[in-house]
């Protein structure tokens, strides 16, 4: 393993000039919520699109505060979860459905809406959860390959939910390309699918995103009862490793879900430190901001090397690195740094999760040195 890399060689990694990066100011703006925690001797982790910076300090107190209930079950801190969900997004509490992160959203999906021969639809690449289970449950997988924008290609997804598909996912925006569907074209699709079929659409990067065009689904499910919603607190909310989600559907769709869902899935500390964060006004655009920012910075420097990236909405990026990705996400490894996995649709494709200014700049000295840049640093 090459020795790990140092702050100091990565300043005006960014093509910035005196000493300072863009990245550095935008941590000094961030504020002290926002600081990176302190180095530790572990790899810098750019593989999951986690956020970074961890739980609000508001949530961080909530969970302290939880530790008097840990002796009992959450039942009351669930029903509070679900009325908080419920008026956040106008809805009732019976119009949602708590998960062990959004996983398990995924996984009753499957379990209430697919079975031995059913048809899942997906596309190929996104977020294979849903496949996976699928798998398990013995449905018939069909995936569907994303345009040539890395879009999902909806019109023929539609197409292949005539043959009565049980669920069909939508990864909006999608892991791993970062692309989005737009709320018309959503709304367009939701009325070609069989009202039999169940359309999930995934928003686990839904606050991450500032395209105007881009509307939650959830809008669509009074007209389309066939539309159920799942978001997470794994990511803008940076609790990965607290582990809640939830799924906004119509109450039949919910009631279908529920039955397959694990007794008491929600722990009293993710309870408590989700209820604090869906309270906090400052949360969502602070990090929003702050990794958006981060992102930007890293596509405009991949840009300026000439790399091709695909335009992302998220807190992850793809870049083609111009052959087979494998040896790369070696090159990472072998330097403390760990990347997205290779998809196989998308094989010389580079899957980066932003993380603080710093981690990013160390990526991209990396990766200097992995896959030399065509243009000079
Ligand atoms: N959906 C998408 C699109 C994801 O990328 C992930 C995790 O990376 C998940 C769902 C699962 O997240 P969690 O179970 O932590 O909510």
């Amino acid at each position: 393993m090459s020795t790990p890399i140092s702050r100091r060689a990565f300043v005006g990694t960014l093509g910035l000039a005196g000493g300072a990066t863009l990245l550095d100011s935008l941590v000094a703006r961030a504020g002290a919520a926002t600081q990176p925690r302190p180095e530790t001797a572990g790899p810098i982790l750019l593989n999951s699109n986690e956020n970074p910076y961890g739980p609000s300090p508001k949530a961080l107190a909530a969970i302290a505060a939880a530790n008097s209930l840990a002796n009992r079950y959450p039942d009351d801190a669930e029903d509070a979860m679900r009325a908080a969900i419920a008026k956040h997004h106008g809805v009732s509490p019976e119009q949602v459905v708590l998960g062990c992160g959004s996983s398990e959203i995924l996984q009753i999906a499957d379990l209430a809406f697919t079975g031995p021969g059913r048809k899942v639809v997906a596309a190929e690449p996104t977020f294979e959860a849903v496949l996976q289970y699928a798998k398990v449950l013995r449905a018939e997988p069909v995936t569907v390959p994303l345009t040539p924008e890395f879009r999902h290609d909806l019109a023929k997804m539609a197409a292949a939910c005539q043959a009565g598909a049980g669920l069909v996912y939508v990864c909006n925006p999608n892991n791993p390309t970062g692309t989005i569907v737009s709320g018309d074209e959503l709304a367009g699709f939701a009325g070609r699918v069989p009202a039999a079929t169940t359309i999930l659409v995934d928003e686990a990067y839904f606050h991450f995103v500032g395209d105007p065009s881009y509307r939650t689904a959830i809008e669509l499910i009074a007209k389309h009862p066939n539309v159920v919603v799942a978001r997470t607190f794994s990511k803008i909310y940076g609790m990965a490793g607290l582990r809640l989600g939830y799924a906004v559907g119509s109450k039949e769709r919910i009631r279908e879900m529920a039955k397959y869902a694990t007794f008491s899935n929600a722990n009293a500390a993710v309870l408590a430190a989700a209820l604090a964060s869906l309270s906090d006004p400052d949360l969502v655009p602070r990090e929003r901001a702050l990794l958006n920012d981060t992102r930007r910075g890293l596509v405009t420097e991949m840009t300026r090397q000439g790399r091709r990236v695909i335009a992302s909405h998220t807190n992850f990026v793809m870049i083609d690195v111009g052959g087979d990705v494998k040896p790369v996400i070696q090159g990472f490894r072998d330097r403390n740094i760990l990347v997205g996995r290779k998809f196989p649709s998308l094989a010389s494709w580079l899957r980066v999760t932003i993380g603080t200014p710093d981690e990013v700049n160390a990526f991209v000295a990396a990766l200097q040195e992995i896959v030399p840049a065509k243009v000079a640093a």
